[in-house]
């Protein structure tokens, strides 16, 4: 099966293969701590010429600034425009990896590791598995295979990675086998309140007072299906400037949003471009925010889903307001 054939793609590269790692835009701990974790494996299997690289402003996020693996990181612009290998993680469909979607033509080979129930399968091999947390997961269990052990470098990597997908352990998907994971991973003796600290609880003074504001424009308003309702907020290109913050602080804002007792569904809207907004979208449960999503052009999984929006604020909730219906999960059988 796929498994074998990622197995056999890998052990078989030659001395000199170049390896390209790539990872969905906008990247998140998943994303870069799958990529970079599974890099630093491959390293310890012998692969010399590596990069790992991901679409759009060559920028990591301040929160993953200090995650081992890093110096194998090239703008998008400077990636092998031909490697022998690409391995493409946490991304759902090649619509996720912006400038870099050709490399899966001109590479040698391809490989996807994910997690997304959603997934194409657009690689020449296909490791995607939809129970799995995280990507981190699936790259955990691919260097296992490989007979590559956890050092502390890759564990800190998949940690913030298993860690970022999970909430900190709160969602769904936290089972047995993934404390499991997380107990081998802490057992090489990385430090989880340092990495926690650093990815999860520091941010700027000036993204504190953002997130003031935009938290006080939020709207609660009741769901059309007559359950509970849908909380919102939006962040502007003009509110990220006059508080003089990068657009990656707004990531943790869907958060605070969440937390509203009163909505089952919420949303955050950040700007991206006059008229564009990249759209977070979180459920409790009563709708799969990914149907919402892929039905606007995005995807995602069932309780945290994201999209594209263009037109105005209130334009882009009226048509996610018009999707929600027909997103509420049935009742399981009995
Ligand atoms: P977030 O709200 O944290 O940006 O994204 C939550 C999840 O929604 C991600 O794990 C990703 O699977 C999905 N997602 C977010 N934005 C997009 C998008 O623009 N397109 C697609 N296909 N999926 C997205
Ligand atoms: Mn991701
Ligand atoms: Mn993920």
């Amino acid at each position: 099966g796929d498994w074998a054939a990622a197995e056999s793609l890998l052990r078989n590269l030659s001395p000199d293969a170049r390896v390209l790692l790539i990872c969905h835009v906008n990247p998140d701990g998943d994303a870069l701590g799958s990529m970079l974790g599974f890099a630093l494996g491959l390293r310890r299997l012998g692969v010399r010429a590596m990069q790992a690289t991901f679409p759009g402003p060559p920028e990591v996020p301040v929160p993953f600034q200090g995650l081992p693996g890093l110096e194998l990181l090239v703008p998008a612009t400077e990636a092998y425009p031909d490697p022998d290998l690409v391995i493409c993680f946490d991304a759902a469909s090649e619509s996720r990896l912006g400038e870099l979607v050709d490399r899966l033509d001109t590479a040698g080979a391809s490989l996807v590791l994910d997690h997304h129930a959603s997934n194409t399968r657009f690689g020449g091999v296909n490791l995607v598995d939809p129970h799995a947390a995280a990507t981190s997961v699936v790259a955990e269990q691919l260097l296992t295979r490989l007979g590559v052990g956890l050092d502390a470098g890759i564990a800190e990597c998949l940690y913030v990675a298993l860690t970022t997908d999970t909430g900190s352990f709160r969602f769904e998907a936290t089972t047995p086998a993934v404390h499991h994971l997380a107990a081998r991973l802490l057992a090489t003796g990385i430090r989880p309140g340092d990495i926690s600290r650093r990815v999860f609880d520091t941010r700027p003074f000036g993204a504190v007072r953002l997130f003031g504001e935009v938290l006080g424009r939020a709207r609660l308003e009741p769901a059309p299906a007559g359950g509970r309702g849908l909380v919102w907020t939006w962040a502007t290109l003009d509110d990220l400037a006059r508080h003089d913050q990068r657009p990656y602080v707004l990531e943790a804002l869907i958060d605070s949003v969440r937390c509203t007792a009163e909505a089952d569904v919420s949303c955050v809207l950040k700007q991206t471009a006059p008229g564009e907004w990249a759209v977070s979208l979180r459920s409790k449960g009563a709708v799969d925010v990914s149907r919402v999503a892929l039905a606007l052009g995005g995807g995602g999984h069932r309780f945290a889903a994201g999209f594209t929006g263009r037109g105005t604020a209130e334009e882009v909730v009226d048509r996610i307001r018009g999707q929600l219906d027909d997103a509420v999960i049935p009742p399981a059988a009995p």
